[in-house]
């Protein structure tokens, strides 16, 4: 999970730019006579944020008295998605909010869409809200499809709010025999609450992360069994070990619990992979 700082745009600012272009005088009216109540629902988004409570959100059935679901789902469909519409500019510029468009729930697929953080359907007050709004890869935004959390350790991780590389919690574990098979797991750091590791597993499962890093640990393996073949052959288990230390080092770079650096910090603790199991 990648950390980001979300675009500075302010609730209400989002909102009356995404319905200045709606042809409909009567509506476009309607809607931006609740602009404070689109101020209301982004101050308590940014609330629950801060104190990791997005579960005590009261879900709603319209905006204000007069705004009902599917005209605030219209205005995220028809005004801020279309590449033509008034909104897309908020749009692209959240999608461009990750380095290399690298997804921040899994850290992993490349961003392609958003991600309503608080599904639009139960929450259309937050339909464009820039906070409610994330960039996500396709595999995660349907992961995710439109759960809402119910308690505290049920809230995947927010990247605009949610902090967790400070330390390391992902870990990759494998038995000693060939093929290799990697499986992760998140291992709470003392630091954490008990709260903080159930969200973390929570967002593991809910985004499917153990099934797509394994899968990715194979093929990387697959990918380095020649090379390591040959520098244990030639130059010893030593080297092998060293080459790994320095390869996890070079990944945590780009997060500590990203899964390669997780898998290059595990291959090159084991003695026996360096000495044997690098061979594949
Ligand atoms: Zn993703």
């Amino acid at each position: 999970m990648l950390p980001l700082s979300p675009i500075s745009d302010a609730a209400d600012a989002v909102f009356l730019t995404c319905i200045s272009r709606i042809l409909n005088v009567a509506l476009r009216n309607k809607l931006a006579a609740v602009k404070n109540d689109i101020i209301r629902h982004d101050t308590e988004f940014v609330m629950a944020g801060t104190s990791s409570t997005f579960f005590k959100l009261a879900s709603h059935d319209s905006v204000g008295a007069s705004v009902t679901k599917a005209e605030m789902i219209s205005v995220y469909d028809h005004q801020m998605v279309p590449p033509a519409s008034r909104g897309r500019v908020y749009y692209d510029r959240i999608l461009a909010l990750t380095k290399d468009r690298r997804c921040p729930l899994c850290g992993f697929g490349q961003v392609s869409t958003l991600d309503h953080y608080m599904p639009k359907t139960q929450y259309p007050g937050l339909a464009v809200c820039p906070r409610n709004l994330l960039p996500s890869c396709s595999d995660c935004n349907k992961a995710k499809l439109n759960s809402v959390p119910n308690c505290a350790s049920q809230q995947t991780l927010h990247p605009y709010y949610d902090n967790v590389d400070g330390e390391i919690w992902l870990h990759a574990n494998f038995e000693k025999r060939t093929p290799v098979v990697v499986e992760f797991s998140v291992e709470k750091p003392k630091t954490w609450t008990t709260i903080t590791a159930m969200r973390v597993r929570h967002h593991f499962r809910a985004f499917n992360l153990a099934r797509v890093y394994s899968s990715e640990a194979a093929s990387e393996l697959e990918g380095i069994k020649e090379r390591l073949t040959n520098l244990v052959d030639t130059c010893g288990a030593a080297d092998v070990k060293s080459h790994l230390a320095e390869e996890a080092k070079s990944r945590a770079k780009a997060g500590k619990n990203s899964w390669r650096a997780a898998l290059y910090r595990a291959l090159a603790a084991s003695l026996w992979f360096c000495h044997t199991g690098c061979k594949g």
